[in-house]
């Protein structure tokens, strides 16, 4: 019994490619598929390197982007050479200024609550002042006109 190979499949391909019987036999049917199989092997090896020598990377495709928000908020700002009503001066000459919106109003009219349970007011002002007290309240309680 004699054996002797007569063809081969294309490595590239598949399709058989005849022997004549001498010297190596082709492993691909053209030169086309031998360029192309020579190509991914040594495109393969130069992936598998790494990185910094020209490698392809492991890590997924990380996508980078830039974001603006446009924040519109409302800013009062008072002018440099506004002055606020200033109703009296303090008795030292030093302006004072009066509580600005209802949680100052609360602190200042607590301050005097605990002022006067004290006794830190002399006895020539409290009466005036529980007035002044009772015609703010009345106010408060009437209907806005
Ligand atoms: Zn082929």
């Amino acid at each position: 019994m004699r054996e002797q190979l007569v063809a081969r499949t294309c490595a590239w391909c598949g399709k058989p490619v005849p022997y004549k019987g001498t010297g190596r036999p082709p492993k691909y049917c053209t030169a086309a598929h031998r360029t192309r199989a020579y190509e991914l092997r040594t495109a393969q090896a130069r992936a598998g390197r790494p990185p910094g020598e020209g490698g392809q990377v492991q890590e997924p495709v990380v996508r980078v982007v830039e974001r603006t928000e446009t924040i519109v908020r409302t800013v009062v700002r008072r002018e440099p050479g506004e002055v606020r009503e200033v109703p009296a001066a303090r008795l030292s000459g030093e302006p004072y200024t009066l509580p600005e919106d209802a949680v100052e109003w609360a602190q200042a009219l607590a301050h005097l609550r605990r002022t006067a349970e004290a006794g830190g007011l002399p006895d020539v002002a409290r009466e005036p002042l529980a007035r002044a007290c009772e015609a703010a309240a009345r106010a408060l309680r009437s209907p806005r006109p």
